[in-house]
């Protein structure tokens, strides 16, 4: 698969985004924070990413290293996008904040999150 473009938004649509990206790289993680939140990744460099609205309505949520920034719309609540631990210089877009994809449909990757060291050292399955 290559490249393709998406438009993204949290519920209320204050947060839009628009992001190109292979949706064969989208993952799923075990981790404390994906599991309660249902969180779909896909990691993209940031001249993937294009922030259309919003920027001021984003609340960001940190624990543990601090190092992700759990990026949310302070009025709905969705993280459509976020700044992830793994990979701190890129986006981690929410694939079901996306238009037009059915999260079902796609083969995902799976991130051992609860193993979080181990399996970065693996660099599985960001890269
Ligand atoms: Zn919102």
């Amino acid at each position: 698969m290559a490249k393709q473009r998406f438009a993204g938004s949290c519920h209320c649509g204050r947060v839009r985004f628009i992001v190109h990206a292979d949706l064969a790289t989208a993952a799923v993680c075990n981790c404390s924070i994906c599991t309660k939140k249902g969180i779909v990744h896909l990691i993209v460099p940031p001249a993937d990413f294009e922030l259309v609205a919003g920027r001021e309505e984003l609340a960001t949520y940190r624990f543990g290293t601090g190092i992700a920034q759990h990026q949310f719309c302070r009025t709905c609540g969705v993280q459509s996008f976020y700044i992830p631990r793994s990979d701190p210089n890129s986006i981690d877009v929410n694939v079901r904040c996306l238009e037009g994809v059915d999260v079902h449909g796609l083969e995902l990757a799976r991130f051992d999150g609860q193993n979080w060291e181990e399996a970065n050292a693996g660099r599985v399955p960001w890269r």
